[in-house]
């Protein structure tokens, strides 16, 4: 008789990340790019990995990418913030994996963290997992963020991280930079702010720039949306330069592989491609917008590549099931807190989103 030893008290209700997946033709529901990358980028890839010294562990620092990040990164940018150096990102198996080391290296049992209701799950949930407490302050019913409250929250919690989703995730806002700047300022002496901006590329505003001035800002990016690369796991941050050591000493040894680096660094070389697939979809999601103002359903003016929408109320079950039935699949956020009712859809090909609409005509 043997018996395996109960799970950790503190995550015994811990439900885990939870998409439900449908073999449905239409796939709206996790943000992902609707296109692949170019064929040449496979193609590259396919004669690297023909290559690749398989007997050998990887770079443990992923220098080649860090320092190709870096700079793609800093032609995206320009003024005060100048270039960025590969010392200053840490580069993990998506964007997921640097808020866990992240929380790993600040947070843990006695410490807090922040968070913004409603956002990204994965930033309380991966709290909770490394024992940090969760504090989480509740946006308006417009899902603005009020600054007074905020502040207030912050002084007396002293978090080590307050993270802001931006543009957030699912409701597609996004802050002023000066709010940002405000959240900064606050935690200045006790914690880092760290702004997600997995979403960057599709928005017009960036932390990024913010990071000259201030020594408790962490960007977190990923090539898993805009990049349409969400099979390859490669995210990052972009912080002080001693963090991101400290961040080494915490994380596995090894931890990218070489295929994820050799994925991420061929990928870089089709940024202009990345920039017309960009806005190809930002044209889809204005599409989407029109379609639903001529509905008249209520929804919020994304600068993502989703769209929260509210169907009457108590009708979103019912739209999201006959959705299903026509082979669309979007988000059910109905039910989770703060965002009573809602559908989030993600933005397809320009096929799709006609057909999302076509088919949301025909319930509506
Ligand atoms: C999709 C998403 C991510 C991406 O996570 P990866 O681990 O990089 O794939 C991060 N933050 C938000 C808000 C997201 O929606």
């Amino acid at each position: 008789m043997s018996s395996w030893p109960p799970v950790r008290e503190d995550l015994i209700e811990l439900a885990g990340y939870h998409s439900p997946q449908l073999d449905v033709d239409i796939r709206l529901n996790t943000n992902e790019s609707p296109e692949p990358p170019p064929v040449e980028f496979s193609r590259e890839v396919a004669r690297r990995i023909e290559s690749l010294a398989w007997n050998r562990y990887p770079d443990r620092r992923a220098d080649e990418l860090r320092d190709a990040l870096a700079h793609h990164q800093s032609r995206m940018l320009s003024g005060p913030t100048g270039r960025l150096s590969k010392d200053q990102l840490f580069v993990s198996n998506g964007s997921n994996e640097v808020f866990q080391t992240l929380l790993l290296t600040f947070g843990g049992p006695g410490r807090k963290v922040v968070t913004f209701e409603p956002t990204y799950a994965m930033h309380s949930q991966i709290s909770h997992i490394t024992g940090t407490d969760v504090v989480r302050v509740e946006r308006d019913a417009d899902f603005g963020l009020d600054l007074e409250k905020a502040r207030e929250t912050l002084s007396r919690e002293r978090p080590v991280i307050t993270f802001l989703c931006l543009p957030n995730n699912p409701t597609g806002l996004s802050e002023d930079l000066a709010v940002v700047e405000d959240l900064i300022t606050v935690t200045s002496e006790f914690g880092f702010v760290v702004v997600d901006e997995a979403y960057g590329e599709f928005s017009r505003r960036s932390a990024l720039h913010l990071l000259g001035e201030h020594r408790n800002l962490i960007v977190t990016r990923t090539l898993s949306k805009t990049w349409a690369m969400a099979g390859a796991r490669v995210g990052y941050l972009v912080g002080p330069e001693n963090v991101v050591e400290r961040l080494w000493a915490v994380t596995l040894p090894y931890h990218l592989s070489a295929l994820a680096q050799t994925a991420g660094l061929v990928a870089l070389d089709y940024e202009a491609e990345m920039a017309d697939r960009v806005a190809r979809l930002i044209q889809n999601r204005d599409t989407i917008e029109a379609g639903l103002d001529q509905m008249g359903i209520q929804y919020w003016p994304s600068q993502s590549n989703f769209v929260l929408f509210r169907p009457p109320p108590g009708c979103a079950p019912r739209y999201w099931q006959a959705l299903v039935e026509k082979g669309i699949l979007v988000r059910d956020c109905s039910t989770w807190p703060l965002l009573q009712g809602c559908l989030r859809v993600t933005v397809g090909t320009h096929a799709e989103c006609a057909k999302f609409l076509a088919a949301l005509n025909a319930i509506a």
